[in-house]
């Protein structure tokens, strides 16, 4: 069902935003509990996602408006597999309900972001973040990977799912490759709970509280390496999110500095980004310079004005 968050530029104070996702069976939900076994805040986007469809919540009232009341059972909740008959297959109807349930879900969403302390960790647990392109959307993407095959037999076996509608969910899924290529950190869940748990731990303990401390605090941090081509893409999606029109074309890195060229377009000065740049996880270490408060993303960016008068 629809899956919301709110955009980079609602007010979210110095929370980080950890977007965490991962194949259904592959321990996502561990995950989630060990972050906030630590404190963080966790958005569960499937629980908001029935929530926002309750008997008496005007989510639920504008489906039955729209659908009929078939799509309701004897005791007046929704009836999913009704509702799924109605809209599969029928592009607009799907859309009318999307219309209908994302906008709550965002809006949920962005309360929680809000109701969370100042500085705190908000994880939000996606399982289709990579199926919707949600990623460039918070400070950083988490996914938990397991084979096909783990997946399968962890779904028959822990949640007692018939091995064939269990093959049909994992494959109507986003590929790992897809997952690969938005995950700034990839938990692997091959070997044991505890394994997992305690690799959650370490990744709470040394990135994700370190990350939030510099937010805070407005640290970037100057020692960078050099990103790789798919580092570079996070990196552009991300900054391509935060600055949207502002941003004039692809990133560049610069052979001299190694830092990343950020192309600004025509008529906007460094100063106005500096602000958006520092929350989403950049802060200014000098003037149009910044660089990042993730202790495992080290890079710096060096914002270019467009040139007064150039036409390129
Ligand atoms: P997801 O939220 O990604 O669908 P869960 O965290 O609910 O996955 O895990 C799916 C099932 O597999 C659960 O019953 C869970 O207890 C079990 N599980 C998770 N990780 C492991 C593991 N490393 N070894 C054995 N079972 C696991």
């Amino acid at each position: 069902m629809a899956l919301e968050t709110p955009s980079a530029d609602a007010e979210s104070g110095h929370r980080l935003r950890v977007g965490l996702s991962g194949g259904i069976g592959s321990g996502k939900s561990t995950v989630a509990q060990t972050l906030a076994d630590h404190g963080a805040v966790v958005i569960d986007a499937d629980r908001l996602a029935r929530e926002v469809v309750e008997p008496g919540t005007p989510g639920l009232e504008a489906i039955a408006r729209r659908f009929g009341s078939g799509i309701l059972t004897a005791d007046g909740s929704l009836d999913r597999p009704a509702l799924g008959q109605v809209v599969f297959g029928d592009p607009a109807a799907r859309r009318d309900l999307e219309q209908i349930t994302h906008p709550r879900i965002a809006e949920r969403t962005r309360e929680l972001i809000e109701a969370a302390p100042p500085s705190s960790i908000v994880v939000h647990d996606v399982p289709l973040l990579v199926e919707v392109g949600y990623a460039p959307r918070y400070h950083l993407v988490v996914i938990v990977g397991a084979s096909r095959q783990t997946r399968l037999d962890r779904l028959v076996t822990h949640r007692g799912m018939d091995r064939a509608d269990a093959e049909q969910r994992v494959d109507a899924q986003a590929s790992d490759a897809d997952r690969r290529a938005v995950a700034d950190v990839w938990l692997d869940n091959e070997g044991s709970v505890a394994e997992l748990r305690s690799a959650t731990q370490e990744l709470y303990a040394e990135r994700l509280a370190p990350f939030l401390a510099n937010l805070v605090r407005g640290v970037g941090l100057e020692t960078h390496e050099v990103p790789g081509p798919v580092e570079m893409g996070r990196l552009t999606g991300r900054l391509a999110h935060v600055l949207g029109e502002d941003l004039d074309g692809p990133l560049d890195l610069d052979p001299g500095t190694d830092s990343l060229l950020v192309p600004l377009a025509a008529g906007v000065p460094a100063e106005t980004v500096r602000e958006r740049l520092a929350r989403a996880g950049f802060p200014a270490v000098g003037r149009g310079r910044h660089a990042s408060a993730d202790p495992g993303r080290r890079v710096v960016l060096t914002l270019r004005e467009h040139p007064v008068g150039g036409d390129g």
